[in-house]
């Protein structure tokens, strides 16, 4: 191709080498398997190239490079040329090449794994389930969390309030996360919106505390309370100890 010079990476040898100094446009192809693709991204992101992705064919049209795509299942193909004088793209059949390139394997990562055990009480099967939404905070979930040991419930949460980090995905209950069918639903701070409830049984008995009255979810619930979550909990969590204790 005239004026450019085509370098094939052919191969991963086992000690480390940089690509060699480039004089003049230059189009690196890798091959287009897993490591070829991670590779060809990692490179132009280092050396500030252009890619053009998985090629079927590479030419020179004045004094850029142009490639084709295959799309579609074959059924499309795509054109792109380049704007940059070094380009990167990856390609099952390697076209005519003016040089190869044998890059080292990248040095291998030591990965540590490390098991987290949920010690809480499984959402599946509980008899009670103690569900904050996105009217919760930090704190207010600690306190569903204390109430949960106390009665020996499991706590569930609305996906926001999973998005904001205030529980983990495996307490997500509803249309996209667990279906649960306790005996008690406590809903604190949660609108009840359909595809939440999607994920509660219909035999279960809710109850709601809600500080709009107006929130839906007054309307599923066998009983609720109007008012701020954040200061009810705690009082709740008191009132169920001091009661505990009395049983005891
Ligand atoms: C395809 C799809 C799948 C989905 N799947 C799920 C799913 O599996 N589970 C799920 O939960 N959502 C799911 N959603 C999201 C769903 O549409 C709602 O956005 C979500 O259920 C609302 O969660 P929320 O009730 O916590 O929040 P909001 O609707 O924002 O309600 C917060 C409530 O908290 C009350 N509140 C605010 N402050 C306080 C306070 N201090 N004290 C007491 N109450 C307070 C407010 O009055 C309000 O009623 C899905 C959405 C889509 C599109």
């Amino acid at each position: 191709m005239i004026g450019w010079q085509v370098l094939c990476v052919t191969a991963l040898g086992p000690e480390p080498t940089a690509i060699p100094p480039l004089s003049g446009p230059t189009v690196l192809v890798f091959p287009a398997d897993a490591t070829g693709d991670a590779l060809a991204g990692a490179t132009a992101v280092v050396c500030g190239a252009e890619v053009l992705g998985r090629i079927t064919h590479l030419s020179v049209v004045g004094d850029r490079v142009e490639a084709s795509r295959s799309s579609h299942g074959g059924r499309i193909t795509i054109r792109v040329s380049s704007t940059k004088n070094l380009v990167i793209a990856t390609a099952n059949t390697m076209p005519a090449c003016d040089g190869e390139i044998t890059l080292g394997a990248a040095s291998p990562l030591t990965l540590e794994r490390e098991v987290i055990v949920d010690q809480a009480i499984a959402l599946e099967g509980a008899p009670i389930v103690l569900a904050g939404g996105r009217g919760l905070d930090e704190a207010s979930f600690a306190q569903l969390e204390k109430l949960a040991v106390l009665v020996k419930g499991a706590v569930g949460a609305s996906l926001p309030a999973i998005d904001l980090g205030l529980a983990s995905v495996s307490r997500q209950v509803g249309q996209s996360g667990k279906f649960v069918t306790p005996r008690i639903y406590l809903a604190a701070g949660l609108s009840g919106t359909p595809q939440h409830l999607a994920g509660i049984g219909v035999a279960t008995r809710l109850l709601a505390i809600n500080s709009d009255a107006e929130a839906s979810i007054f309307r599923y619930s066998e009983s609720g309370v109007v008012g701020d979550a954040r200061i009810i909990l705690p009082k709740l969590v008191t009132a169920v100890e001091r009661k505990l204790a009395q049983c005891s």
